[in-house]
């Protein structure tokens, strides 16, 4: 049998040296301090942060680094070992919505929207080495990974150079501001618009659990997640399907779900059938009530898309994450436990395959194998339309079911896919 390709997490020594020795080939001399920060997989609740749903995502042990030192000139020089192109320099007061149209965007974004939130007085100039080990553009985060870690580089700095001023980076609460000023700066400087889901999990993870966020205000409960006691794990597919958020059809998802909620009058979908984790609706009754708003002709509905469709994927995932977390509160997991949470996460998949419509060949073929090969559930993971597909498997049957999916890949002429084991993992963090 061929090899599979496992993308294993560097260790951290190793990365350290990697990221420091990069900074120095490009700038010749030693950076002063080094960050890292995670990439995340989402076990459950999909396309619903932006929803003011309750997300569960956890930390991966890949995480990008970055290596920096400050500069007096207020010029940012900014260089990446994923990033074939040249070292790209910009002058702080140059940062603006609009005006960085390369990757340094999700770099440069951050001191820029820490400065217009009131986190930092001024973005001072700064050489950054970045080396990531998330694969980029796979679903699994690498743009929050990034800003996240240039966050606390710049909140250390700013500590560095002003004694009185208080590290963020040192509580959950500062973690948070830091969490809303990358989620800015992905929006409106590398003109992504993401929810929050990412940002949250990369700077305020806890090793050895998940995350729930409640996206309405981002308050977090941690869940612990032991799967290797159980006998499982969590095998990642990365589908390696080309990834095309920015081709709008994310932008006409949020914009149907943006147009149901002011027709609701609700500021976000999921709190019609959910308050946190207490039930207080029903689907079938929010569809029906927004087939008569709708009916009314009185408001525009965006696109060709049936919002409905949207609705109701909104919905039901947002209930099958209150039942993910009520199967944790239950106490001790039991072998039952997991067979329903196999099942939570193979139904999230059909929600978004035929009512979110986000999948792709590659993923709905990723699930489908995984489960003919023994994994308990499954189901993308991220934005969709290409990306990375995730399994609840037992240990023992990781690699017959990467197998699977790998000669399933091969056969249908699809890009190999690569596979990661998930473990949660440590929110971003200083390197020593
Ligand atoms: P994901 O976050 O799922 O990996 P995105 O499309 O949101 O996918 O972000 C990927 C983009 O982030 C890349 O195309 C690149 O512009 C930027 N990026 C992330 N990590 C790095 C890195 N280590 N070096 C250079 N650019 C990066
Ligand atoms: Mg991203």
């Amino acid at each position: 049998m061929t090899e599979l390709v496992w993308k294993t997490a560097q260790e951290t020594g190793a990365h350290v040296a990697r990221v420091r020795q990069a900074f120095i080939d490009e700038f010749g001399y030693e950076p002063a301090r080094v960050f890292s920060a995670p990439g995340r997989v989402n076990l459950i609740g999909e396309h619903i942060d932006y929803n003011g749903g309750i997300v569960m995502p956890l930390a991966l042990p890949h995480r990008t680094f970055v290596a920096i030192s400050p500069r007096t000139d207020g010029v940012l020089r900014v260089t990446s070992t994923q990033d074939g192109s040249e070292t790209t320099g910009i002058a702080a007061d140059a940062i603006a919505p609009g005006a960085v149209d390369s990757w340094i965007a999700y770099v440069v974004g951050v001191p820029w929207a820490m400065r217009e939130l009131g986190l930092l007085d001024e973005v001072t100039g700064a050489d950054i080495a970045v080396d990531s080990d998330v694969p980029l553009g796979a679903g699994l985060s690498s743009s929050a990974a990034l800003e996240c870690s240039v966050a606390l580089a710049f909140d250390a700095l700013a500590s560095g150079n002003d004694s009185s001023r208080q590290l963020l980076a040192a509580t959950d609460e500062g973690r948070k501001k830091l969490a809303t000023a990358c989620i800015k700066a992905e929006n409106e400087i590398a003109g992504a618009n993401t929810g929050g889901m990412d940002q949250s999990i990369s700077l305020r993870a806890s090793q050895g659990s998940v995350l729930t966020i409640d996206c309405r205000d981002f308050a977090t409960t941690k869940v612990p997640l032991d799967l290797a006691a159980a006998g499982l794990s969590l095998l990642v597919i990365d589908t390696r399907a080309p990834h095309q958020l920015n081709d709008g059809q994310y932008a006409k998802r949020r914009a149907g779900c943006d147009a149901m909620a002011d027709a609701f009058g609700e500021k976000f979908l999921s709190s019609l059938v959910t308050d946190g984790t207490e039930v207080k609706g029903d689907v079938d009754d929010a569809v029906a009530r927004w087939r008569e708003i709708a009916s009314a002709g009185e408001v525009e509905v965006p696109g060709e898309y049936t919002v409905e469709a949207l609705l109701r994927h909104v919905l039901s995932e947002q209930l099958r994450v209150v039942e993910t977390i009520k199967l944790f509160e239950a106490g001790e997991p039991t072998a039952g436990t997991w067979s329903k949470l196999g099942e939570l996460l193979t139904a999230s998949h059909a929600s978004l395959r035929d009512d979110y419509q986000v999948t792709c060949p590659e993923l709905d073929v990723a699930v489908d194998v995984a489960l003919e090969a023994g994994a308990l559930g499954a189901r993308m993971t991220g934005g969709g339309f290409g990306g990375s597909a995730v399994a609840l498997v037992r240990a023992g049957e990781q690699d017959a079911v990467a197998h699977a999916v790998r000669e399933a890949f091969a056969s249908r002429g699809f890009n190999e896919p690569h596979f990661l084991s998930a473990t949660p993992e440590e929110s971003a963090r200083e390197e020593f």
